[in-house]
């Protein structure tokens, strides 16, 4: 068997942790120069996207030998609305790093690895057909699967970011759920230390949101940071994305073809997490080429979240800013406590069944 794994990114490097726990040593192709070869910014995992777990990084370790060292664990997500704000407290995820940062999750996953990454390749897939027997498509880009298979897009989304300095507490991280400063999306705060955080905003592409000017919400948003946090913050880099995918591919295998992470649809609608799904992707796409699962089979459950996260989105769109005060009202205190360190159901999915009937096309058949 000769795999090539295209894209040294999470899914493409757990897929090859994976492999080589059985043996199988697949050749790494990837675009870039390094490793995570990308601005450095900060990711969430939040355990409440990603039950019955409730701690990804010890499940990565327990279950499937990936270890990862997050930048922080969170106790404290501070939600703001309008005219509201939720403080939420518990063992709530970890912070994690991404890109050109030394510990970004895929240094740490590198590491890893003793197979041989290809770098500044320029190999499309149609090339590593002829040459390997599987190809692992891991691109981090749906457009890549789009050309291959049927992809469903069911948003594209912008996000702008910086890195701020001013004074944080690690553990505690904040979202702005507010139509006048991300409309039909939220903003974040995610430090990376007492010193330096990340904030970003992301909103949809709809037609409505593209009339609008991304640098005005950006003042918007970044003031009303400041203002929220009582600090005059200094931005120090920034990084813009645009037309990001989120979406869901057709045939999580073709032939000896298997799309993991974003290639797959590892993006949960809702609120854009990501890295879990792509983590476990790659994976299961080892476990099949080992014998020891079906990728298809493995996935199932993936693409029902993602439908159910979908439902989710879709009713958040359909909120004002004062549906949204009246939500952040009630997660405030002990109500918000118990709905994310839930951990004998998964309120998600609930909630999605709940929200179902009052959501316009909410869904799509798996
Ligand atoms: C700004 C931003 C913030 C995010 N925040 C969060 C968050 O807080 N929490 C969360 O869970 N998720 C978040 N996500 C989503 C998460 O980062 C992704 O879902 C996840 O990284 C996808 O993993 P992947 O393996 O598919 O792709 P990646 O990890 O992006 O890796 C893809 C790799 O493939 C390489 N590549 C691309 N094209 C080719 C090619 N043609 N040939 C070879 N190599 C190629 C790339 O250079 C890259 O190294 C965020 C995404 C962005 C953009």
């Amino acid at each position: 068997m000769k795999v090539a794994i295209m894209g040294a990114g999470l899914s493409g490097l757990a897929c090859a942790i994976t492999l080589e726990q059985n043996r199988i040593y697949p050749t790494i192709f990837e675009k870039r120069n390094e490793v995570g070869d990308r601005f450095i910014y900060n990711e969430l995992m939040l355990s409440i996207i990603n039950r019955p777990v409730t701690d990804s990084l010890a499940y990565f370790s327990e279950k499937h030998g990936i270890y990862l060292h997050p930048v922080s664990n969170v106790s404290k997500l501070i939600v703001h609305s309008e005219n509201e704000q939720a403080k939420i407290t518990g063992k709530l995820g970890f912070t994690n790093a991404r890109g050109r940062h030394k510990d970004a999750f895929e240094k740490q996953m590198a590491k890893q690895i003793k197979s041989k990454i290809i770098f500044n390749s320029k190999y499309t897939y149609e090339q590593l057909q002829r040459e390997f027997t599987h190809v692992i498509i891991a691109t981090g880009d749906a457009a890549y699967t789009a050309k291959v298979q049927d992809f469903q897009e069911d948003l594209t989304v912008t996000l702008k970011g910086a890195t701020v300095v001013g004074k944080f507490d690690p553990h505690t991280t904040a979202a702005w759920l507010d139509n006048r400063l991300c409309p039909k999306g939220y903003g974040y705060l995610l430090p990376y230390s007492h010193q330096e955080a990340n904030i970003v905003l992301a909103y949809p592409d709809y037609p409505e949101n593209r009339k609008k000017d991304l640098n005005t919400l950006w003042d918007r948003f970044y003031n009303k940071v400041c203002t929220d946090l009582g600090q005059n913050l200094k931005i120090r880099d920034n990084f813009e994305v645009t037309r990001y995918i989120i979406g869901l591919c057709k045939y999580p295998r073709i032939g000896n073809t298997f799309f993991v992470g974003n290639c797959f649809g590892a993006i949960l609608p809702f609120l854009g997490f990501g890295q879990y799904v792509s983590i476990l992707t790659g994976i299961y796409a080892a476990y099949d080429l080992c014998g020891i699962g079906d990728y298809e089979k493995l996935t199932k459950p993936l693409q029902k979240n993602y439908n159910n996260s979908l439902v989710l989105r879709r009713y958040l769109e359909q909120l004002d800013n004062s549906k949204l005060d009246k939500i952040v009202k009630k997660l405030n205190g002990p109500i918000g406590n118990k709905l994310f360190s839930s951990k004998h159901y998964d309120p998600l999915k609930l909630v999605s069944y709940l929200l179902r009937p009052f959501v316009k096309n909410n869904t799509r058949k798996v």
